[in-house]
């Protein structure tokens, strides 16, 4: 690999070089009018200030002239400036952007272009060698981002096996895939990553297995649970972008939760048939998904019925036929999504893009975020405790909350957790510790009389309950969770951070195995949350939260 060594150069310097640039190629006539100030803005995408400092180092080397209350005119390239011209031209030669462009002899773009990045040094990939060569002639690719990017893929379906495919061909450094499912012959056909000799495997793993065959340079992990309730917010917490390629709205609402508690983009994919749509959710940027559901799909959701089994089953159902082609685009629009996010490039958050394959047609529309939506909350400070979901009882958690937040303060469940099935026939009970979201309708029946059983809910634990010398995760809570308490002033968040070395270390199917990190967190460690809560809900630590309650 071999690195030329440039200087780097001002913004204002390297726009300066591109006028200078277009004054020498004859693109700009001499004597001829610069665009107005604000579509130079528009076109560099640069700040009136930064134009201003170009503009005036032209007219200082002699290159262009104001004319008061008409704009910039270009000068005649003559002995005395042309070499001033040149010299700022080098400068700006680091990045290109068509001339043509400044020009106005380029059609635009679109409403958006790429931002320069003048303090992209030139590097001359070696292709023979260099797998992700290619995309260092991308003026704005920063291969170390995308090399450290951490990315959680919810769902290994149709979706789920273009964008992690998509990934891995991208050099995406972390992949953390996730889904409970397992892989039968008629997924075959939309799954560009599984093998007939694959049946019954897990999607999550041989997703994850094929995604570090395509890419041996990323690292990757895998985890096959229902990310409703098997997924640790602590991995979300850790992540730069999540993707959803999920195939129902409750798991969507729960991705959606999840990622506004933990401050992180998500985007979100859908697809039926030959249509698709494709949308990126920022907390506090416009609506989220929840936003976008009717009252009567929040009220179906929310699971509040006489019978809470049968409820989320009808969730489940209608599954829809796909198409591989459709999961292509709709995948391909959602990888270069997160790729944007990567490079903290703009995304048009809260919009829908639907794309419409009977017509070709492509649109994209605002939805309106909704003041009262319930997913609008971030989690504040997160205290991480040298916990483990394994081994740490609801005694001890409800003992560390008490100590910080006093006596009366009670553990938030995320949903709601079905601790018993009794039955109104036989009057027995049957214990279960289970999220609601693990318990099936059949299971929901009486073993003895065949009765639909009635459950009994929790979504608190307020330390009067007879289980709690059970363990964390015997009641359904996920390694490296976060788990929220409050005194009914106040909340506190706490990480069960002991998970860490098991939960997230993205080193499956490396070569050389090894040895997992299993040092203990060092005792308690107070740290501030990673990013700051979302613009509008600073006080997010004092904000309401309610699901499913
Ligand atoms: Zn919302
Ligand atoms: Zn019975």
């Amino acid at each position: 690999m071999k690195i030329l060594p440039v200087n780097r150069y001002s913004l204002a310097e390297t726009v300066a070089g591109k006028i200078a640039g277009t004054l020498i190629d004859g693109t700009l006539k001499p004597g001829s009018q610069l665009p107005s100030e604000r579509e130079m803005i528009s076109q560099f995408e640069i700040s009136r200030a930064t134009l201003r400092e170009a503009l005036k180092s032209l007219e200082e080397n002699k290159l262009i002239e104001a004319r008061p209350g008409v704009g910039w005119f270009t000068s005649d390239l003559n002995a005395k400036n042309v070499s001033q011209a040149h010299e700022l031209a080098r400068k700006a030669a680091v990045v290109s952007v068509p001339a043509a462009r400044l020009a106005g002899n380029e059609p635009p773009t679109g409403p958006r272009r790429v931002p320069i990045a003048p303090e992209k040094p030139i590097h001359i990939p070696n292709l023979r060698t260099d797998r992700q060569g290619t995309f260092e002639f991308i003026s704005w690719w920063e291969r170390e981002k995308v090399a450290s990017a951490k990315v959680l893929v919810v769902g290994a379906g149709a979706l789920g096996n273009e964008v992690i495919k998509n990934l891995a061909l991208m050099g995406m450094g972390n992949l953390f895939i996730i889904d409970f499912d397992t892989i039968e012959a008629a997924n075959l056909s939309r799954s560009v990553l599984f093998r007939e000799s694959d049946n019954q495997r897990s999607k999550a793993e041989v997703a994850a297995a094929r995604a570090k065959a395509i890419n041996p340079q990323i690292n990757v992990q895998f985890l096959n649970a229902d990310v409703t309730s098997g997924l640790g917010l602590g991995v979300i917490r850790r992540m730069d972008v999540i993707i959803g390629c999920l195939d129902n709205r409750e798991a969507r609402l729960a991705v959606n939760r999840f990622c506004y508690w933990m401050n992180k983009p998500w985007v979100d994919g859908a697809i039926q048939e030959l249509l698709g749509l494709a949308r990126v959710f920022v907390p506090g940027k416009g609506a989220c998904y929840e936003c976008t559901l009717t009252e009567a799909a929040i009220r179906d959701l929310s699971l509040r019925y006489s019978c809470p089994l049968l409820a989320r089953q009808n969730v489940l159902l209608g599954k829809v036929p796909t198409t591989p082609t459709i999961a292509s685009i709709i995948g391909g629009i959602q990888s270069q999504e997160a790729l944007k996010l990567i490079h903290s490039m703009p995304v048009e958050a809260g919009k829908v893009t639907h794309f419409n394959g009977l017509n070709n047609e492509m649109h994209t529309t605002a939805y309106v975020p909704r003041e009262d939506c319930e997913s609008h909350w971030t989690y504040g400070e997160i205290t991480e405790l040298p916990a483990r979901a394994e081994s740490t009882t609801l005694e001890d958690l409800l003992r560390i909350v008490r100590a910080d937040l006093g006596p009366n303060a009670v553990i938030e469940l995320d949903q709601e957790l079905l601790t018993s099935l009794d039955c109104p026939v036989c009057h027995t009970s049957e214990q279960i510790f289970l999220p609601l979201s693990q318990v099936s309708f059949e299971a929901g029946h009486c073993a003895v009389c065949g009765t639909l059983r009635d459950t009994v809910l929790t979504h608190a634990i307020n330390g009067d309950e007879n289980f709690l010398h059970r363990s964390l995760a015997s009641i359904g809570v996920p390694a490296l969770h976060i788990l929220r308490a409050n005194n009914g002033q106040e909340y506190r968040f706490y990480e069960l951070s002991g998970d860490l070395p098991e939960a997230l270390h993205f080193r499956h199917f490396t070569r050389t195995q090894q040895e997992p990190d299993t040092r203990p967190v060092q005792g308690r460690i107070r740290i501030k949350a990673e990013s700051q809560p979302a613009e509008g809900h600073a006080d997010g630590a004092t904000g309401r939260i309610k699901l499913r309650a």
